[in-house]
């Protein structure tokens, strides 16, 4: 038995493990064999999913909010791959969460729109996550995505701002865009994560004073506050 046989063996497992263990056939999380690069049953046990619907109640306004899992575990580990690590791969996962969401609870929708980002923000990252899980998500119910919003660019940063100093910061901070492509239409509002909702119910507030006739917001993740 020489060398040769053995390096000859571990090359050819290699590549079979190459072949079964490709890419798109491993958890993005922990890389153990998944198939369709979908979560592991491992993975998807550390996501705490939400199974209710929440209401964002504000001056006298009230919209519908629905979300995949609490921002905790591995839902926060897709987000953030998504967002800082340009893994689009976790985005797909996320939004294909989100379009089984909108079917199982038949929320209405004529077409997608997405929560906007500074045009500041949007150069440095290169991508709007939430616009990328709308994609994502109209490609998949066939359901055209519209920019209806963009956001001013002198609004301050929300960190540091407490509960009510957000709002009030946050509303006024967008403005409706393309509005006889969403006017007396069903909007699904979509955002990555929410806090407080005040920027989601802003700009739901905004798309409804312009001329929407429902939006229900949907989010990859809520966070536990
Ligand atoms: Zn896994």
């Amino acid at each position: 038995m020489g060398k040769g046989i053995i390096k000859n063996l571990t090359l050819i497992k290699e590549g079979i493990c190459s072949i079964i263990y490709s890419k798109e056939d491993e958890c993005p999380i922990c890389k153990m064999y998944s198939e369709e690069g979908y979560l592991c049953k491992e993975c998807i046990s550390k996501i705490r999913f939400c199974k209710n619907r929440y209401m964002l109640n504000q001056y006298n306004i009230e919209f519908k909010y629905y979300s995949i899992a609490y921002y905790t575990g591995n839902i926060k580990e897709l987000i953030l791959r998504l967002k800082y690590k340009s893994d689009f791969h976790c985005g797909e996962i996320l939004s294909s969460y989100m379009t089984s969401k909108i079917k199982e609870e038949n929320i209405p929708c004529d077409i997608l729109t997405y929560v906007p980002m500074k045009r500041k923000s949007l150069r440095e990252r290169g991508y709007n996550q939430s616009k990328c899980l709308a994609k994502n998500i109209g490609k998949e119910l066939n359901i055209p995505i519209i920019t209806t919003l963009k956001k001013t660019e002198n609004t301050k940063d929300q960190i540091g701002l407490n509960g009510i100093e957000r709002w009030e910061n946050i509303r006024g901070a967008f403005t409706a865009v393309n509005h006889d492509k969403f006017k007396n239409k069903k909007i699904i509002l979509i955002d990555d994560v929410i806090t407080t909702g005040a920027t989601a119910f802003c700009c739901a507030e905004e798309l409804l004073m312009a001329g929407a006739k429902e939006i229900n917001i949907l989010t990859a993740a809520k966070s536990n506050v």
